[in-house]
């Protein structure tokens, strides 16, 4: 009886986990050639705390995977917002130019991170957007043994554009800093560039706006990296 109890206690659990992340579809054009794409928008979530990273842990479903969608016939690829934004003709031919590249590349969820990251790149959008495509395409392959290369890819542009935000002012909010410097730290501890991960470890501990979680956490990880750690999976 009692294993009948805890088997149903698990099921029920497994459902009401199952059922934490939810996403409704939205139809948009690729603003490119007029294709049709759905994006599965996600209505709600339940997170249990982060990865070292930032990424949100917790029932979040395909919530990462969901939130850049592609073109399945010319492969433009962005937030659903970037679909609805309308391209001058001078964006298309560039984009257009771009996207030729990929014509005989299967396009999974990863590589869709990349593509909107070097189209924002190419559209000069601002570096803390570009940088959050390729953090992005780093939480997919997270646990992706075969693709270690192209997730460090994802982490070095992440952490250029983190570096090129700070310095074009792009945060106007100060006790955010120290949480960039961090995360350009980890993203730095991850590809083994260990002493530039310290160099930022400390300006968020020293950063006299940080917010309060940030120094402890900032330390613990600073060890890793003395430690010369690069775990990807924490
Ligand atoms: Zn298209």
């Amino acid at each position: 009886m009692k294993k009948i109890i805890l088997i149903t206690i698990i099921l029920l659990m497994g459902q009401n986990f199952a059922n934490a992340h939810t996403c409704e579809n939205e139809t948009v054009k690729c603003p490119i050639d007029g294709q049709n794409v759905t994006f599965c928008v996600t209505m709600s979530m339940t997170t249990f705390g982060s990865f070292k990273d930032f990424q949100q842990q917790g029932a979040i479903g395909e919530h990462y995977e969901g939130l850049i969608n592609t073109c399945p016939k010319c492969h433009f690829s962005g937030y659903i917002d970037d679909f609805k934004t309308e391209l001058t003709g001078e964006e298309k031919i560039k984009i257009n130019e771009y996207l030729t590249k990929f014509d005989d590349t299967k396009i999974d969820d990863a590589k869709q991170c990349l593509i909107a990251g070097e189209i924002k790149e190419l559209q000069k959008k601002s570096n803390k957007e570009i940088a959050f495509c390729y953090v992005t395409g780093s939480y997919l392959l997270r646990n992706n043994d075969k693709q270690v290369e192209f997730r460090k890819e994802f982490q070095s542009k992440a952490k250029d554009n983190l570096i090129s935000a700070l310095d074009k002012n792009e945060y106007e909010d100060k006790s955010v800093i120290a949480n960039i410097n961090y995360l350009i730290a980890e993203m730095e501890r991850r590809i083994g560039n260990f002493d530039e991960a310290i160099k930022h470890y400390d300006l968020a501990i020293s950063d006299s706006n940080k917010k309060d979680w940030v120094e402890k956490i900032a330390k613990e990880q600073k060890e890793l990296a003395i430690k010369q750690d690069e775990d990807n999976k924490i």
